[in-house]
């Protein structure tokens, strides 16, 4: 390559919702593949890379307790749709020649490796692209968390939160003209602003492990990559 990429090791989260393409609901092959080729080109460079899909494409817990689910039920469903969206990542990322482990908070051992820390790590230092499954494996969290949890644990140096949008704005800028992005933003402007980067809680352990989260957009061909060659538009919040 002929640059060094900025990052050694990062967590990747992505929403279930970007796998869904335009359809309203579920997996969309095609945007899979896509994502995985973002993937892809980052991985050749080196960088190890960690994963957390979330589930809203197929369910969430808030949904299915607001039509009189019990909530814990829900979020453990909410979890196991993050399962599939995992195995569908795991299988277009291995059908371009990137290695994966899926690795699940939830024991199934039919279909995802249970999560051992240093399993996890050895697998970085192998260059496994590491697919962390079932969120946190508790309810009332959130996969936000869970990437956070992971990322943390996995000593990741950042999290790039791949969105609609490229980084963080004070208004919506998909409904005003005028919306102006951050270049940076601390944890705590975001917390106070309720910016909507992620949920609190993730925000607030981010900034207690001092992790710094990259929001940029999913849909920006090269985006990804060209982060890690220091080019491109975002928001640090760091
Ligand atoms: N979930 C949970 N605990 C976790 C992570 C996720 O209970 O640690 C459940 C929760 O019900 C959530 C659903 O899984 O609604 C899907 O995850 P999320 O909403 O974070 O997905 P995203 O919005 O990123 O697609």
């Amino acid at each position: 390559t002929s640059f060094a990429p900025l990052y050694s090791r990062v967590m990747l989260k992505i929403s279930g919702e970007a796998l869904m393409g335009d359809q309203g609901f579920g997996l969309h092959p095609p945007t899979v593949e896509r994502i995985a080729r973002e993937v892809k080109s980052v991985h050749d460079l080196g960088v190890e890379i960690c994963m957390v899909i979330g589930g809203g494409n197929i369910f969430r817990g808030l949904q299915g307790s607001a039509q009189g689910m019990e909530r814990t039920t829900a979020d453990y469903m909410g979890m196991l749709a993050t399962v599939m969206n995992a195995l569908a990542m795991q299988s277009a990322l291995e059908g371009i020649g990137v290695f994966t482990r899926v690795i699940s908070a939830i024991t199934m051992n039919e279909v995802a490796e249970p999560y051992i820390r240093r399993r996890a790590v050895r697998h970085l230092e192998k260059k496994r692209v590491c697919i962390f499954a079932a969120g946190t494996g508790n309810p009332y969290f959130t996969t936000d968390t869970a990437a956070t949890l992971r990322a943390s644990e996995m000593n990741c140096q950042a999290i790039f939160k791949g969105t609609k949008v490229d980084g963080v704005y004070d208004k919506d800028p998909k409904k005003h003209a005028d919306a102006k992005r951050y270049e940076t933003v601390t944890y705590d402007e975001v917390l106070a602003q309720h910016l909507g980067v992620m949920d609190a809680s993730a925000i607030a352990l981010a900034r207690e492990n001092d992790l710094p989260i990259i929001v940029f957009s999913l849909d920006e061909p090269g985006g990804f990559k060209g982060i890690l060659a220091g080019q491109g538009t975002y928001t640090r919040v760091s």
